[in-house]
């Protein structure tokens, strides 16, 4: 045999090799001993390309998959003459070079995969085009996820997972069942529907039997070759009697699997964005961030709370060993939010109470000489919480708590009592009220609750609102500015720079929905530091309390005055409705006033106004036309409201028909009816405190709820209202039944979203703010450098948030 005849005959054993190797799945398993084995062997009768070869089989046994099978299709390319010596050694990401443009066999052509373990980042703030792969377009895609960098990459976090875990034997699976399986390709064919529609079918055998698996994507026909390895996740469905996977999950089997055979993620998307695409995407920079994870949580925390640390707990988030991993993962990134959540709000509130405030002597004998004045005793929880209040005020530094109570729980006389403390030392005191309505309000029921108390004790108190006269203005000026203005009530127009305390010592803000921390600041930047109490009469569980309110401390009235009446609460289905009207009209006979409320239609204002002016006018028209109708929504301009409660509250309206504008804590003590269209479209919490609107005066009232075809959620929720008229025992059920996400948007209330943490785990919660006022004790800044880690963490988050925070 001639040396050059020897080479020939070498190369042709050589390619048959190769293509077996392809056909068997780039096991290695075409020759024994292996390719590399044979190529050393062939060494000296393959001449010139013994070298390169050697070269690009070295080490062949132990690449993924992936790699192996780009190493044959190379080999052959080389053999074949279309690549040169120098060309054969890959490049270290052998990426889509590797993409033939014409090649020879199905079998040999490579899966366009990408790998990037060997990029390196700068920091995790690099943008996602860093990742191989990753140009123009799908940056766009990735954007509309909100994702910009590797870092909101590997924070992407999957909705869910689909359990692939299990790996079955072809012949044990089962019609209609979710599955995992591996195999060999047998068969690849391209076929039609009788639509025309191009589909590619595809046979996977292992030991025990055969199934096929079809795609309407032709793509995959090149990318899963005869002899391929490969993995198949899915449904198992039927074509006419045999099984067949219908688009499954695939993959080719590797070190490293992503969509197949484990608890796969499943990821937000966009449009033109694949799942397959974003787990490649979430491993490559999970791959390529490792090295640059600072753990936010040092060593002795996570031992404290029993983490994960970061890496491990990403990677598991992903892409997690079992259940328990995930469980694991979420656990810690949870404590990771609510932590760096805490930390902003104890910080914030620190701040506030490091500025010095007044310290209030307790004023027992004003206090004592009020209460003992009062024609009731204060409850057990109006008791507790003056008393926290009290302590409060006696120390040196500002108040900032919120007193929650449900609507009649009796903060007023609470909130009036806070105030003589201060005025007792000589202080001043501010209400504020969302509307000028409720500020009328609060002034009428402070007047008459100071009312009791002799004359030489009876703080000087005014109204202040945008509607206040001229002339009454600098009287209150003055009376300010001198002192001798005791207390101010009023609306956001106390705020205005032109308003000068002489010495402001507490601020009541009532409703902190509207008002709260944006109040305090303005507060703040008019030179006071005084005491600040929130009251609100949306009842919030306390969890949920800790995580919106977390930079105030709560008290709670849970407890209403004794000798309360229940309100009446029905459900009436939409057939009735004729006989509610004639109830309605029977207490309106008898002087009383009724509210109507039209459901929310859409989310929408514009919408809801429409919907509940038609509503009035069928009213007005239809079934009224005797009676005296008002119109309330959230279109009107706030004076035209106003004008509309006044109508109502003074009596010269029958019916009140409005939309949940109403929400807010108005006293109409004649109104004795509540109803509520649709009412199963609304919140627990929000039909509570509709409900709450009646039952004012010493007259029985009813709210009756009407709602025509409820969802099962929707009947539970009327239904937890008919039976309990406990505001956080409802908000409690409302937590449960619409989750935590929807029970109070968290954009709303100004603070940045919570991805993973539940509001309902409170234990978490706690441990967590516990966790920030330690963290905070003995490093205020977060400024030793074990820390810098979590302060970065503090800054991203609170970054994403409402901004005005401080
Ligand atoms: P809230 O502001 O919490 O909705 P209010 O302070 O307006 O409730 O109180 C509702 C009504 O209950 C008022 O008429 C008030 O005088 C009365 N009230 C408050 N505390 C008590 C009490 N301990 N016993 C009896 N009546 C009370
Ligand atoms: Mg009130």
């Amino acid at each position: 045999m001639t040396r050059e005849r020897d080479q020939d005959a070498a190369i042709e054993i050589l390619r048959k090799v190769l293509t077996l190797e392809a056909r068997k799945g780039f096991q290695d398993t075409a020759v024994g001993g292996g390719i590399e084995r044979l190529l050393a062997g062939f060494a000296s009768r393959l001449d010139g390309k013994a070298q390169p070869l050697s070269r690009l089989f070295a080490g062949y046994s132990r690449l993924p998959v992936e790699q192996r099978r780009e190493r044959v299709v190379r080999a052959q390319r080389f053999l074949d003459g279309r690549l040169s010596a120098k060309q054969l050694t890959p490049e270290p990401p052998p990426a889509t070079a590797s993409k033939p443009s014409a090649p020879p066999t199905a079998a040999s052509r490579p899966a366009p995969r990408r790998r990037v373990s060997r990029m390196t980042l700068e920091s995790l703030d690099d943008p996602v085009t860093v990742l191989p792969g990753v140009g123009e377009g799908r940056r766009k895609q990735l954007e509309a996820l909100e994702v910009r960098t590797i870092r909101d990459l590997i924070y992407l976090l999957p909705r869910r997972h689909k359990d692939y875990s299990a790996v079955q034997p072809i012949a044990s699976i089962l019609f209609q069942r979710e599955c995992t399986i591996r195999g060999r390709v047998t068969d690849v064919q391209e076929a039609r529907t009788q639509s025309g529609k191009r589909y590619v079918l595809v046979e996977i055998a292992d030991d025990t039997g055969r199934v096929k698996a079809s795609w309407f994507n032709p793509y995959i026909a090149r990318q899963l070759p005869i002899g391929a390895q490969v993995a198949i996740s899915g449904k198992v469905e039927q074509q006419r009697g045999t099984l067949l996977f219908r688009g499954p999950e695939w993959e080719l089997l590797e070190a490293e699997t992503l969509n197949t055979g484990r608890l796969v993620p499943v990821y937000p998307l966009t449009r033109g964005l694949y799942q397959k695409q974003v787990r490649q995407l979430t491993h490559a920079a999970l791959d390529a961030a490792r090295p640059l994870l600072d753990d936010p949580l040092t060593q002795p925390i996570r031992e404290r709370h029993q983490l994960p640390p970061l890496g491990e707990a990403l990677e598991a988030i992903h892409y997690p060993a079992s259940e328990a991993e995930l469980a694991r993962a979420r656990a810690r990134l949870a404590f990771d939010e609510f932590l760096v959540l805490q930390l902003g709000l104890v910080r914030r509130k620190l701040d506030w109470q490091q500025t010095a405030g007044h310290a209030f002597p307790p004023a027992p004998e004003a206090l004592a000489d009020f209460l003992d004045l009062l024609p009731f005793e204060l409850t057990g929880a109006q008791r507790r919480a003056l008393e926290e209040i009290q302590a409060d005020m006696a120390v040196p530094k500002p108040m900032s708590r919120l007193l929650q109570g449900d609507v009649g729980s009796g903060k007023t006389v609470v909130a009036a009592a806070a105030a003589l403390v201060a005025i007792a030392d000589g202080c001043q005191a501010a209400i504020l009220a969302p509307t000028e309505l409720l500020a009328e309000q609060h002034a009428r029921s402070l007047s008459k609750l100071f009312g009791l108390l002799p004359e030489e004790r009876r703080p000087a108190l005014a109204l202040l609102t945008g509607s206040t006269p001229a002339a009454e203005r600098r009287a209150i000026d003055e009376g300010l500015q001198a002192g001798t203005l005791n207390l101010l009530i009023g609306t956001h127009a106390i705020l205005e720079e032109r308003v000068v305390f002489q010495r402001l010592g507490l601020a009541v803000i009532d409703e902190q929905h509207r008002f709260g921390v944006g109040q305090r600041h303005a507060l703040r930047s008019k030179g006071y530091n005084p005491d600040v109490l929130v009251m609100t009469a949306t009842p919030i569980p306390r969890s949920l309390a800790l995580v919106i309110h977390g930079d105030l401390d709560v008290s709670v009235i849970d407890e209403l005055p004794p000798g309360r009446q229940a309100i009446e609460t029905y459900r009436v289905e939409g057939g009735q409705r004729r006989r509610v009207y004639d109830f309605l009209r029977r207490e309106i006979a008898a002087g009383h006033q009724a509210f109507v409320i039209y459901p929310l239609v859409e989310e929408s204002e514009q919408i809801d106004a429409r919907a509940a002016t038609a509503e009035y006018e069928r009213l007005s028209r239809e079934v009224f036309p005797d009676l005296r109708l008002g119109l309330l929504h959230g279109r009107l301009r706030p004076a035209e409201k106003d004008a509309a409660m006044r109508a109502f509250r003074d009596g010269a309206l029958d019916i009140l028909v409005s939309t949940s504008v109403v929400e807010v804590g108005i006293d109409v003590p004649n109104a004795t009816i509540m109803l509520i269209e649709g009412a199963d479209r609304f919140g627990l919490s929000q039909l509570h405190q509709f409900r709450g609107r009646v039952g004012r005066g010493a007259d029985k009232s009813y709210c009756l709820l009407l709602s025509d075809e409820a969802s099962a959620e929707g009947t539970r929720r009327l239904e937890a209202l008919a039976t309990t008229q406990d505001g956080f025992r409802l908000a409690e059920v409302d937590l449960e039944l619409r989750g935590p996400g929807e029970f109070f948007g968290t954009r709303q209330s100004g603070l940045p979203d919570l991805q993973l943490a539940t509001l309902g785990d409170l234990a978490t919660l706690q441990h967590a703010r516990d966790e920030a006022h330690t963290l905070l004790t003995f490093d205020p800044d977060l400024s030793q450098p074990e820390h810098k880690p979590l302060a970065q963490q503090v800054e991203r988050f609170w970054a994403k948030g409402a901004g005005d925070l401080s």
